[in-house]
Formats: C-alpha cells, structure tokens, sequence
C-alpha cells in the first residue's frame, strides 16, 4: 500500500514550489467504490488525496482537459507546471502524449506512485450491487479489505485485480520527478493470453462477435472522455464537414466509430483500461486495443509510452519496417 502521508506530505511540498499552478491527484468519491480526479490548490485541498487499489481512473486526461480551455480576452497565460500523482500507466500516457509533442516535459511535475494494481471496478460493483455509502478499500497481505455496513469483507487480490494490472508490465512510473514509496515487483505475464481464442476463431465467427458487441454500443463516447490519449481538440467522430461518423446509433455508424478509436489508439494505447472501465455497455474495447498493441510490436518492435525522446509510431519510419500489408 502506498504510504498516504507520505504522499500528501510530497504534494504539499510540490504544491509550495513557485512554479507549480495545482496539483492533480485521487479523492474519494461522492458514492460506493468510486473515487474521482481532485485539483488541489491550496495544502488544504492536498489533504483529501488518497491513492488506494479504488484509484483506476488516467489522471494523464486531466491536464490536457483543462488546459485547453480557451483564455479570456485580455487573459495571459499562466504558465506554471501542474503537478501530477501518476501510477506505472498514468506516467506512460504522459510519455506519450509529450513523444507526440501534446506537451512539453516542462509542462508537468510527476508524482511517481509505485503501483500495486488497482480493482476492476465492474467486478467490485457486481458483487456488491447499488452501494451508496462511500466504501475505502485497503489492500492487506494480498486481500482486499473493506467494511460495508459494519461488516468486514476480505477477497483475495486475484478476484478482484483489474484484467489490464494482471498482466502489466510497467507498474513503476517510466517517468517521474519524486516517487513515492519504494518500487514495486514487476513480474511480467503472457500479455496477449485473453485474445488468443478470439485470434484463433474464423474470419466468420469474429465479425459476428464484434458485431454482437458493437450492437450494443449507444456511442457515449466515454471510452473516448476516460482514454488519456484522445485528446484532439476536435474529435473526427464530432465533425460535419466532412462527416466521417453519421450520428445515428446503428450497427454500421457505430462499427465505424470503434473501429476508428481503436486505429487512431494503434501504436498509442497505454494498456491502462480507463476506456473499458468506464463503457457502460460492457463492450471489450480492451480486445481491439490488445490486438492491435500486438500487431504494432510484433511488425514494428515498437511499445508506446516508454521513451519521451523517441519518435512516435507513426511518425517514424524505417527501411526495413513491414510492408506485407500494403499490396
Ligand atoms: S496497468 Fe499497471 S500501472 Fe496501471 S493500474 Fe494496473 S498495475 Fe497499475
Ligand atoms: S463507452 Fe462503450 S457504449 Fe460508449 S461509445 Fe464507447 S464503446 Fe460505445
Ligand atoms: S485506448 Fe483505453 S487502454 Fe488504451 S490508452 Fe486509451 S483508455 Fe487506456
């Protein structure tokens, strides 16, 4: 667990520095076993930061979100950094998005969580279905450990680890200016275990799936809202001219639409999960972003959010990169 003191003890200290504008980290939330991004300002607003296994949410969303709010005639730009509390994939999203040049190193301070996995909030809620009450959850000797109307409740870790933190491998921020706590234990797991059977199903049988899938979808776009790396002023599934998406929710517009998300996350997406934890259709987009994760590391070597110096995706090109594909 991380230590919490500790860790509002480093915010405070961030926060006091004169180049630092607020700092963004987790709070409880306002019901059940949901917890919710927190802008500090003051040391007093660092007081309600917390990091438990609740915290699930890419923090990485939030500075760009609120930076590109538009300033008020006459406004100067404030250019102080903005502190951030990020886990292993919070950092690599960062990582990312300054590779891709959406913001400058400068821009941020990272407050670097070792991360021990985070709960799958779906599950959680299944089990324990319309909880009210604001429940905190600590994580003792692998169990999880909760009191919901006075009872205590233990589940082991395994039960309830998020699909996407069974299989991480990069816990530890890539990407940070002061950690909090020691480094946690990476053991790597076979990544691509959950898409085999759908890899290895006919051409036939995957359409019907995904068609299944995609039946239900009811183009909310919080998959987009909760994803770190969507964050184009402009999304193309908003534009009219030229409308890529048509704006009923149907079968062939909303295919369109995730399949469009998926290949515009191909060789960015981060693993962390935020767009399938909060679909609330249900729908697996964590199989599409996994596939297509596979197919850009197995043709171009290449893992995102890893390296703030090295060339995007599909911004770089080599001689003998693969070109089986283009006929
Ligand atoms: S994906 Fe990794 S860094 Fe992100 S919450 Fe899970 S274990 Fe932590
Ligand atoms: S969150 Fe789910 S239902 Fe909403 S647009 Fe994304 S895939 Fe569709
Ligand atoms: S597509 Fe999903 S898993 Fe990938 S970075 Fe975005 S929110 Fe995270």
């Amino acid at each position: 667990m991380v230590d919490q003191k500790k860790l509002v003890e480093v915010a405070k200290e961030t926060l006091a520095r004169k180049d630092v504008k607020y700092i963004i980290g987790y709070k409880k939330g306002s019901y059940g076993f949901q917890t919710s991004a927190a802008f500090a300002y003051t040391p007093k607003d660092v007081e309600q930061f917390i990091f438990t296994p609740l915290c699930n949410k890419n923090l990485a969303k939030y500075p760009l979100k609120e930076e590109k709010l538009p300033l008020k005639r006459g406004e100067e730009e404030d250019k102080r950094k903005i502190g951030i509390v990020v886990k292993g994939c919070d950092s690599r999203a960062i990582t990312q998005i300054i590779q891709e040049n959406g913001m400058n190193r400068e821009e941020v301070v990272l407050l670097g969580i070792p991360c021990p996995g985070v709960i799958n909030q779906k599950e959680i809620e299944k089990r324990f279905p319309n909880q009210s009450e604001i429940t905190e959850i600590n994580e003792i000797n692998d169990e999880y450990v909760f009191t919901i109307e006075g009872k205590e409740h233990k589940i082991p870790k395994q039960e309830l680890l998020a699909e996407v933190c069974k299989t991480c491998d990069y816990p530890n921020p890539v990407l940070y200016d002061v950690m909090i706590g020691e480094e946690v234990e990476v053991n790597p797991k076979e990544e691509y275990e959950g898409i085999k059977e759908l890899e290895e199903a006919s051409l036939e049988d995957r359409w019907e799936y995904w068609e299944e899938q995609f039946q239900s979808c009811i183009r909310c776009y919080a998959c987009r809202e909760a994803c770190p790396l969507c964050y184009c002023s402009t999304c193309m599934a908003d534009l009219l001219e030229p409308q890529w998406i048509r704006r009923s929710v149907n079968l062939s517009e909303n295919t369109a639409w995730n399949i469009m998300r998926a290949f515009h996350l191909a060789g960015r997406c981060i693993n962390c999960g935020a767009c399938e934890n909060a679909c609330p259709m249900d729908i697996p987009l964590m199989e599409l972003n996994k596939k297509l994760g596979k197919e850009v590391k197995e043709m171009f070597e290449y893992t995102p959010g890893l390296d703030i110096d090295a060339k995007p995706l599909l911004g770089s090109f080599n001689p003998d990169d693969p070109e089986e594909f283009i006929k």
